[in-house]
């Protein structure tokens, strides 16, 4: 008999089925709502100018493909801890930061629990209720235990922090924290700057380890604001973890951009804890591509390119944002009487909505609408055409 007779059909991705059901859809005004991808008011991915710029010029200038460094190009990484820590930061000019070119922010996260479970064997890893359904499975697949502490509260569409506090100031001495740095994926609910405070202040009481998460940097407020998180720990002494992606940031999904940044206490102890994720990486894709890295280090490195690429990440953090707002009109338009004004509030990519599963699937069958059950939209699906049309229907599953 086959080897593998006796293997069983893994559950299917929930998104990545949506997905399948909305391509084989044939209805002309069909939106996928699902994704977690950034659009254009033409319902399109875009190629960022910036980007465009700096990939024509590696073209010309034709590199040979030799191997990369196992932690990637410097320029690049040099670029990831600028934009992470602010290139003043006291953290890097003591070379207390190791950062390594990692395959996307799943790559990173991967990289940093595979190396935290060598670390911390017996540790637990809590993830937010609810969160980016993968976190789970990554840190599992690491093989660590996953619980949650509370985050989203759905009566007020936002954070539970009196629980999610309360759950910290609980845990266990070496417990490792998973947190959304900002645009919190799937609720769009994020902390505000005195809150982050609280959490690096019970991270230190409690002896626990910090392990952002920051898919979205620029995408909230800016690249500055977005950064609120990661400088909180930044200035608190504590070590802690950052996994980064410029998949969202660049509209780079499929070349795998993402680093791996950790503090240490000391230039010292950095060197030798990345003697470490080295190994790590060394046993699972040996070193990163070059492509990906190579483009964004040219973006940020010049100041042309920098200064273009700011520009186009502003334009799309206001195009999401005048979703929001347009997507909260038209339903008041559409005579909802519910308040959707938290759609407003909420911050990144997504928002949950509130709508309930059996409305999530009357928008499916009605209306050729694709939303994940949970009542998670990406706003950033919306644009200028298909909004009158997805605020009819919302209004139509809501009344
Ligand atoms: N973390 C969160 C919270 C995300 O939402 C995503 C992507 O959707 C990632 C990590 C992974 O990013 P990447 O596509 O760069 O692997």
């Amino acid at each position: 008999a086959s080897i593998f007779a006796a293997v069983e059909m893994a559950p299917r991705d929930p998104i990545l089925g949506l997905n399948e059901a909305f391509a084989a859809d044939t209805r002309a005004e069909k939106v996928n709502l699902g994704v977690g991808v950034y659009y254009d008011d033409n319902g399109k991915i875009p190629l960022l100018a910036a980007v465009r710029a700096a990939e024509k010029a590696r073209l010309e200038a034709m590199p040979a493909r030799g191997y990369q460094p196992i932690e990637g190009a410097v320029a690049y990484n040099t670029g990831v801890q600028n934009l992470l820590f602010g290139k003043d930061s006291a953290l890097l000019a003591n070379g207390q930061v190791v950062t390594i070119e990692a395959l996307g922010g799943t790559g990173a996260l991967k990289v940093g629990a595979d190396y935290l479970k060598r670390l911390l064997p017996g540790s637990t890893v809590y993830i937010s209720d609810p969160s980016w359904e993968n976190h789970r499975a990554l840190f599992e697949s690491a093989g660590f235990p996953v619980e949650t502490y509370p985050y989203y509260e759905a009566s007020t569409r936002g954070v539970d922090f009196a629980a999610m506090k309360a759950k910290l100031e609980s845990l266990p001495a070496g417990a490792i924290v998973v947190l959304h740095a900002c645009c919190h994926n799937p609720t769009g609910a994020d902390l505000s700057d005195t809150q982050w405070d609280d959490v690096v202040a019970a991270c230190r009481s409690r002896g626990l380890i910090p392990f952002l998460d920051m898919a979205y940097q620029g995408f909230a407020d800016g690249i500055e604001a977005d950064a609120v998180a990661v400088r909180a720990f930044s200035a608190s002494g504590l070590q802690f973890f950052i996994s980064s992606s410029f998949s969202k940031s660049f509209s780079l999904y499929g070349e795998r951009v993402g680093a791996l940044s950790v503090v240490t206490s000391s230039k010292e102890e950095s060197g030798r804890v990345l003697s470490q994720i080295k190994r790590v990486i060394r046993t699972n894709y040996s070193n990163p591509p070059t492509h990906g890295g190579a483009v964004v280090a040219a973006v940020l490195n010049s100041p042309e390119l920098r200064q273009q690429w700011e520009d186009e990440l502003a334009g799309m953090r206001d195009r999401i944002r005048a979703m929001r707002t347009g997507l909260v009109e038209a339903l008041k338009a559409e005579g909802v009487a519910q308040d959707f004004s938290f759609v407003i509030k909420q911050r990144g990519m997504f928002s949950y909505t509130g709508l309930s599963a059996a409305q999530v699937e009357r928008l499916k069958n009605e209306f050729g609408i694709y939303a994940v059950s949970t009542g998670r939209i990406c706003l950033a699906a919306l644009n200028n055409k298909n909004l009158g049309y997805v605020a009819k229907a919302i209004a139509a599953v809501v009344k």
